[in-house]
């Protein structure tokens, strides 16, 4: 750090010379004179951080001496030596900004404390006056990186700035996607009244000035480089700053500040304000042109989802009454066909339209749980019930694989208040996934029982298993282990999360314990008591007597 700077006037060469050794001991750099003149012509010479003088000398004195030259040196410290040292001498120094002073005969040890405390007093001045100049700029800060609509942004921008330097006119220009530069907004400048030739000189220039990146102050015309004095002269100004927003080193728009006011000039430190200003602006930016794409693509992907559900809904909507049409007239054909060939093929078509609209109905109830059109609709219920119903249904896929099935369920478990259809869904849907990942003759199981304040109902079997990492992806939806390994099984890869859907509409949750070539057991968890939705159900959204066999539509 350089050594500080000393300017000690005193008129008694003895006393001059003890101060200088005191002073020069502390490891100072010092210059001593013997009158106020001379005092103010080193000051003209040179920078001095502290000025100790002596109260009293001939021809200027220390009091008017320090008065002239803060004049030179706005910053300088003073420190007064007076042989009176009364109060109203005291509060004169103080008055007339001196930090301190010592009264004659002193010790070495006042000397060195005053100058040190003077000293000490200044920097703490500075650093504060450097705090303080942060403040707006931290508010400033604060404001632009809440705003994310580009226009808001720009005028907020364009108006710290001619607040903070004082200008009274200013031009924000920002880049299009194009790549031009277009006013973003102005004040003090009439852009809408303003000829076309002038806002596009006005932008040609600053885009010229733009590939410097750097920033250009012009306090007057005549010290101006030619294209910036043609600037102020056409736009009438007196001083002018020219700034560029760089986004990681990317110009993303300029920034010109002006004073039309006779002899306005700005101020020292006002570049420096400007380019952190100008460095936070571009910042946000970029933050709210970020903003705006992520948010038209959200928009984008919305709007593909909303088309996704309501093409499935559609789709399954209108594959669902043909189908039953189908299966009706087919069932009633089968029951009154005698020829058994016929018949036996009758069934498979049967079997097969029963799948499609196992798939369709899929389809559907994923939908309902998306767009939270899956209804509460609660009753007492119990499980072994559920469980048995389940069963049944899939009895034919479980006599075709030969699998042997184990239902383990206490006598006395008391009925749980829940939504007893979703609880089938879930139920078939993992037993049926028992079944089908289960080699021919293998074992699939069922078991409830209450824990703590829950049902908990678990469906194991001994099949093939599922690696620990897929444990959370199977519930997503379409989401299958190994497509070329359950190719060769039935189904879209909807039924766990449909499961995890119902389960969790009524307020449970499911998960898998399950290792590959170990089975797997998948567990749901149910309160045993839920209310019903607040809202009154929605009905008839979806399906409409033309459902149904006979119905309108047949
Ligand atoms: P789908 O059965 O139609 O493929 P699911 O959502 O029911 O769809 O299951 C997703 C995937 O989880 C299945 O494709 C399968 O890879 C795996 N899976 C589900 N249940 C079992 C099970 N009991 N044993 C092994 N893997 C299973």
């Amino acid at each position: 750090m350089p050594r500080e700077k000393i300017l000690i006037a005193d008129d008694e060469p003895d006393v001059l010379n003890l101060c200088t050794r005191i002073v020069c001991s502390e490891g100072y750099e010092v210059t001593g004179v013997l009158t106020g003149e001379e005092a103010i012509e080193a000051a003209q010479r040179e920078r001095y951080d502290l000025f100790l003088t002596d109260m009293i000398m001939p021809g200027i004195r220390g009091l008017e001496t320090s008065r002239i030259i803060r004049t030179y040196q706005p910053d300088i410290v003073c420190v007064l030596m007076t042989g009176h040292g009364t109060m109203d001498t005291a509060i004169q120094a103080l008055q007339l900004g001196f930090s301190e002073f010592v009264v004659k005969p002193f010790s070495t040890l006042d000397l060195k404390l005053a100058i040190s405390r003077a000293l000490e007093k200044e920097r703490l001045r500075r650093e504060n006056a450097r705090l303080s100049a942060l403040i707006p700029l931290f508010e400033i800060n604060k404001t632009l990186m809440t705003t994310v609509e580009e226009g808001q942004l720009a005028r907020r921008v364009l108006r710290a700035a001619c607040d903070e330097l004082g200008a009274t006119r200013g031009i924000l220009m920002l880049r299009r996607t194009d790549g031009r530069l277009f006013v973003g907004t102005s004040t003090g400048f009439d852009v809408e009244q303003a000829q076309p030739e002038t806002i596009s000189f006005v932008l040609h220039t600053a885009e010229a000035l733009l590939q410097e990146r750097q920033q250009v102050l012009a306090q007057t015309s005549a010290g101006a480089e030619a294209r910036v004095a043609e600037f102020m002269r056409r736009t009438q100004i007196e001083s002018f700053m020219f700034s560029p927003l760089l986004a990681m080193d990317a110009p993303v728009g300029a920034l010109v500040l002006a004073k039309s006011e006779r002899g306005a000039r700005f101020a020292p430190g006002d570049s420096e304000l400007l380019s952190v200003l100008c460095g936070q602006a571009a910042i946000a930016f970029q933050n709210a042109s970020l903003f705006e794409q992520i948010q038209r693509a959200y928009q984008e992907l919305q709007e593909l989802d909303d088309m996704k559900s309501e093409f499935i809904s559609i789709a399954a909507h209108e594959l669902r009454t043909p189908l039953a049409i189908l299966m009706g007239h087919v069932e009633l054909l089968a029951e009154e066909i005698e020829d058994t060939q016929i018949k036996a093929r009758l069934q498979i078509v049967l079997r097969n339209a029963l799948r499609l609209r196992g798939l369709v109905d899929a389809l559907l109830d994923m939908r309902h749980l998306q767009t939270g059109e899956a209804q509460l609709e609660i009753a007492p219920c119990h499980i072994s019930d559920l469980i048995r119903d389940a069963m049944d249904d899939l009895a034919s896929m479980v006599e075709a694989k030969g699998i042997q099935v184990l239902v383990n369920v206490p006598a006395d478990l008391e009925p749980v208040r829940t939504d007893p259809q979703k609880v089938l869904l879930t139920l078939s849907n993992l037993i049926q996934n028992a079944i089908k990942f289960t080699p021919q003759g293998g074992r699939v199981g069922v078991e409830a029982s209450v824990h703590e304040d829950e049902l908990r109902v678990s469906v194991w079997d001994t099949g093939i298993g599922i690696h620990a990492e897929e444990h959370e992806r199977i519930f997503l939806p379409f989401y299958q282990v190994e497509p070329s390994l359950t190719r060769e099984h039935e189904g879209i890869g909807l039924g766990l999360s449909i499961a995890k859907g119902m389960v969790e509409r009524c307020k449970g949750r499911i998960w898998v314990e399950s290792e590959p070539g170990q089975g797997s057991r998948f567990i749901f968890a149910l309160p045993l008591g839920i209310d019903p939705d607040p809202v009154p159900a929605v009905t008839g959204i979806l399906f409409s007597s033309e459902d149904v066999p006979g119905g309108p539509s047949s």
